[in-house]
């Protein structure tokens, strides 16, 4: 989509630090970070949000953890722990509406959420 920042993430037309990339998914740092750790994982294929899964995307959504465990371990989070989170909707605090799942790492972190 030309006006999603996130499809502008991946074709390059916007500029990130991205720190994975294959044909499914990019990974690039979260350019606010709330953590030591904060990476945003993203499908390459436009997808709003969790309301816009469909039965064929498991296999992507497998990939997406796969990777985040993948970047956990690089990144020295695995073993002091991580969170995966993903908002969706207005009282989540969804801002973009390209489906993406943020690792957040390097510090203790409080729960519930806020
Ligand atoms: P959410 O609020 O769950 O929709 O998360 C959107 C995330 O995207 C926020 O954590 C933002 O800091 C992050 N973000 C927004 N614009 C950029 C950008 N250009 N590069 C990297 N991260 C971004
Ligand atoms: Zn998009």
């Amino acid at each position: 989509m030309s006006d999603c920042l996130f499809c502008g993430i991946i074709d390059g037309r916007i500029n990130a630090t991205i720190i994975y990339r294959d044909d499914a998914l990019v990974a690039f740092k979260d350019i606010k970070p709330r953590a030591p750790v904060h990476i945003l994982i993203i499908p390459c294929k436009h997808i709003e949000s969790v309301l816009d899964l469909e039965p064929n995307d498991g296999a992507l959504i497998g990939q997406i953890f796969q990777v985040a465990a993948r970047l956990a371990r690089e990144l020295g989070i695995a073993e002091s722990g991580f969170r995966v989170v993903v908002n969706a909707g207005p009282d989540a605090g969804q801002s973009v509406f390209h489906l993406h799942y943020h690792l957040l790492g390097g510090r203790q972190m409080g729960w519930p959420p806020g």
